[in-house]
């Protein structure tokens, strides 16, 4: 039996600040909406608790990092600005998903001020495919605009590519494009996931075994072309890797998080567990948090998992990849990942062990005074800037007493043998600092 620990709060909110978008691609929930359905989201987006209520409430769940989705942000900007603000003046790291069609330089320099990375969605370097998905003539020279606007503000930014059969072919060339023309670091190649309530016409653009496989080779190749990062918004299931190479990229690089450490918060303060799913758990003005979060637990058990999943011994570097996935194609979250390929278990390839630095003993470190400390159901949780680390409460009570350290007070406090791998946890996310006594 798989069992997560339940936090008290999320380390992740998706706050999705608005239905309404200027794009309508066809891997978009929205598109699938009726105009009934569209037609209510209109009114509700303007009679709807005010962004500003929402996102007190978001405070409240004291998030390490909130991820302003929509619909398209930048639909909503002049209400959303403030309030991104002020997410980041509490010390949250803010970053945003935009399709970038809307950007002016006005928010670029805002954005690269307050330091809010984005998120780009862009669907193909050709552009009669590209507003074909858009389904919005003109889009792709919106986004060309966007991009540059962003890289002359020096906006942090990464592209996520949804891969479906229309632009499959053209994945090699919108990667050169978006490394060389905008000089991306990150990106994303994301095999599309069929929307929960798309129609059975979306089935010709979903990617096949043999089209997910040319992806997989296609994000590797990437990755050892250009020398950026590479990876996928949606987990592969490490069942469909086939090659060091590839588990070393992807395998258990995204593990869904839906529920577990993160949840979708939408405009009318409804709680899901999972971007891509429409189930709503319960609303944030009308019942608290704590109770939302508890009826969310099958999240953190078995129970959404197939039986194949579950006695995998694969299991802790792929969590069933993604239940959104199965859901859109069995109609149950507890559905196999369309991807999956367990017959080719058990995996014969392994990361590489992840080696710790040796410290001696005599070395010192500092701990950061504005780091945020939590106190969460066991041990405490320390944040700074998108990044955290969960301590016992005697490894708190000791790093609050000791603002400088040397390792050799450290022993004891935690297992000596585990001495270097805490410390080298705290320091690469940026909790303590090395001292250097010279
Ligand atoms: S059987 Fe399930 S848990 Fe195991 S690798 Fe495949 S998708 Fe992942
Ligand atoms: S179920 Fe899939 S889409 Fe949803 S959060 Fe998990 S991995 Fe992401």
């Amino acid at each position: 039996m798989h069992t997560f620990r339940t936090l008290k709060y999320p380390l992740s909110v998706f706050w999705e600040t608005t239905p309404l978008c200027n794009h309508n691609c066809i891997h978009c929930f929205n598109y699938w909406r009726s105009d009934e359905e569209k037609a209510a989201d209109l009114k509700a987006s303007s009679s709807a608790v005010s962004l500003r209520e929402i996102r007190q409430k978001i405070e409240e769940l004291h998030p390490v990092t909130v991820i302003v989705t929509g619909g398209e942000p930048l639909m909503v900007w002049e209400e959303l600005r403030p309030e991104m603000e002020r997410l980041v003046h509490a010390g949250i790291r803010v970053t945003m998903n935009t399709n970038a069609a809307m950007m002016t330089e006005e928010i670029a320099d805002f954005l690269a001020k307050e330091k809010i990375a984005l998120l780009v969605s862009f669907p193909c370097a050709e552009e009669t495919v590209n507003d074909r998905i858009t389904d919005t003539p003109g889009s792709y020279r919106r986004i060309q605009k966007g991009l540059t606007i962003l890289r002359t503000a020096g906006v942090s930014f990464s592209a996520n590519v949804v891969v479906s059969k229309k632009n499959l072919s053209y994945v090699k060339e919108t990667a050169q494009c978006l490394v060389e023309d905008y000089g991306i670091q990150r990106l994303s190649l994301s095999r599309v996931g069929k929307p929960v309530n798309a129609g059975a016409s979306f089935d010709d653009w979903v990617l096949g075994e043999t089209e997910v496989r040319q992806l997989i080779m296609e994000t590797v190749e990437t990755h050892e072309q250009y020398h950026v990062d590479v990876d996928a918004s949606a987990p592969y299931p490490v069942c469909a890797l086939e090659s060091d190479a590839e588990f070393e990229l992807l395998g258990g690089r995204r593990l869904c998080s839906a529920g577990k450490t993160s949840l979708v918060i939408g405009s009318d303060g409804s709680i899901k567990a999972c971007p891509r799913d429409s189930f709503v758990y319960g609303n944030l003005f009308s019942e608290t948090f704590a109770v939302i979060w508890e009826r969310m637990g099958e999240w953190r058990t078995d129970e959404l998992y197939p039986l194949e999943c579950r006695e995998c011994t694969s299991f802790s570097s792929c969590r069933g990849a993604c239940r959104a996935d199965a859901l859109a194609d069995t109609g149950t979250c507890k559905g196999m990942d369309t991807a999956a390929r367990p017959e080719r278990l058990p995996l014969s390839f392994r990361k590489k062990k992840m080696t710790f630095p040796q410290y001696e003993k005599e070395a010192r470190f500092s701990f950061r005074q504005d780091a945020h400390i939590l106190e969460e159901r066991e041990g405490y949780r320390i944040s700074h800037w998108g990044q955290h680390v969960f301590v016992t409460e005697k490894a708190m009570r000791f790093l609050k007493e000791h603002p400088v350290f040397a390792k050799a007070e450290l022993i004891g406090v935690v297992e000596e043998k585990e001495t270097d791998a805490v410390l080298y946890r705290l320091l690469s996310n940026g909790m303590i600092h090395a001292v250097d006594d010279r």
